[in-house]
């Protein structure tokens, strides 16, 4: 899709008003930035325009103000790091439309920056209100779309506003997260695993659907596994299930058992872990112990994969061309339930060390890649959880689709 689409370097920019849609939604506490990453990513598209003598006006959202002007939430102290960042002034506006925003930018010179104030201020943004992305598209000469984080979603400041511009164009940091996922997906080095995690086996199911014909190896882990331990009778006492999704579980390794009886090594591509950390409470374990997965007493609940697997997963990880993970092993906010995350993220960067690809999606992985090993010895961290959770859906983004074709 991102291949028929225009691209920054498609586009002159020089002289142009460019309206830049950037994903500036970074963590904030008591006012300051705890976390910059996205902001940097930013950094390459922003400098292009003002390199080509464009006037960059850039916008976001931050938080979810629903409409409302809410000064906790805004972008003022994003334009001071910005500033600091590209080592040149960042003009910020109290506001993303209207007369204010419209007499700056009709004074404005090429090669200045200017952020407007929280999109979300205005309810006419999540509602891609056409009023309001008019109103947007009248401040621009081109539109680029470098928000990856919010590509899943149509709003006014990504499709409302592609749809009225002349031209739209993808950003860098967009273009590397579509292409980066496209090569993955399409051509990767094998053997290709999957590690797919996390709480909620209803929020992979279509993950799984799309990889499953394209992997070697789907390794899974998370709250999720348990829903599959109790679709094929086994006792998961007081762990996470989604009873709902037990026929689908079900489906899922049948699928996979019967495609492995015509392979040539008669092995299931679907990976269950064989032993379990499990705790008697999620807040305040007193007991835990390590269990075979099928010897889960009542009153445990599993929180990490156990250590036997964890290497096991670890050895196959290391072995591998390409590695896809979203979603976590186990509770890894809490160190006590960390450990089976992050055997598994070492042995990814280990993979990465060696010249094998390794790629991160989903919002909480990327948190715990963060926080339990070097996310630089991995060649891919996605900054969009839900954009990244629905490429390797295979969806197309809807502010993708709205692009401007080559
Ligand atoms: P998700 O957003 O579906 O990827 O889920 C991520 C969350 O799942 C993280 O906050 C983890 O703490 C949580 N999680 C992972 N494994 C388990 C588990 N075995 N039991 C309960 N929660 C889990």
């Amino acid at each position: 899709m991102i291949e028929k689409k225009l691209t920054i370097d498609h586009i002159d920019l020089g002289g142009k008003r460019v309206l830049t849609r950037l994903d500036l939604n970074v963590p904030l506490k008591n006012g300051q930035i705890t976390d910059d990453e996205r902001i940097v990513r930013a950094i390459p598209t922003i400098q292009k325009i003002a390199d080509d003598g464009g006037i960059a006006i850039l916008c976001s959202h931050l938080g979810r103000p629903k409409g409302e002007i809410n000064p906790e939430l805004s972008l003022r102290p994003v334009a001071k790091r910005l500033s600091e960042l590209l080592g040149t002034k960042v003009n910020f506006l109290d506001d993303c439309i209207g007369p204010v925003v419209e007499d700056a930018i009709a004074m404005a010179n090429p090669g200045e920056i200017y952020l407007l104030e929280n999109l979300r201020f205005h309810i006419g943004e999540t509602k891609n209100d056409p009023v309001f992305a008019t109103q947007l598209s009248s401040l621009a000469d081109v539109f680029i779309n470098d928000a990856f984080g919010t590509a899943h979603r149509a709003h006014a400041s990504n499709v409302g506003v592609s749809q009225l511009v002349e031209k739209a164009a993808a950003g860098y940091l967009m273009l590397n997260e579509l292409e980066t996922f496209g090569k993955i997906l399409a051509n990767p080095q094998r053997p290709f695993i999957s590690i797919i995690g996390g709480l909620k086996i209803s929020s992979k199911t279509k993950v799984v659907d799309n990889l499953m014909p394209k992997v070697d190896k789907l390794l899974l882990g998370g709250g999720l596994i348990f829903t599959f331990y109790k679709a094929l009778g086994m006792n998961v006492g007081k762990s996470f299930v989604e009873d709902e999704f037990l026929t689908r579980a079900a489906n899922i390794l049948s699928e996979a058992e019967e495609e492995a009886l015509e392979s040539e090594t008669g092995e299931s591509k679907v990976v269950l872990p064989m032993d379990i950390v499990c705790a008697d409470d999620f807040d305040k374990p007193e007991k835990i112990e390590t269990y075979a997965n099928d010897s889960i007493p009542e009153g445990m609940m599993g929180l990490d994969i156990g250590p036997v697997t964890a290497e096991s997963f670890a050895d196959m990880i290391r072995s591998a061309g390409t590695v896809v993970m979203t979603g976590p092993m186990g509770v890894f906010e809490n160190p006590r339930f960390a450990e089976g995350t992050r055997i598994i993220l070492e042995a990814m960067a280990e993979l990465t060390d060696k010249g094998g690809i390794t790629a991160i999606g989903g919002g909480d992985s990327v948190s715990a890649a963060k926080k339990l090993i070097d996310p630089n010895r991995i060649t891919h961290i996605s900054t969009g959880g839900g954009a990244s959770l629905e490429v390797m859906e295979g969806a197309v983004l809807p502010a993708v689709a709205a692009l401007t074709d080559r």
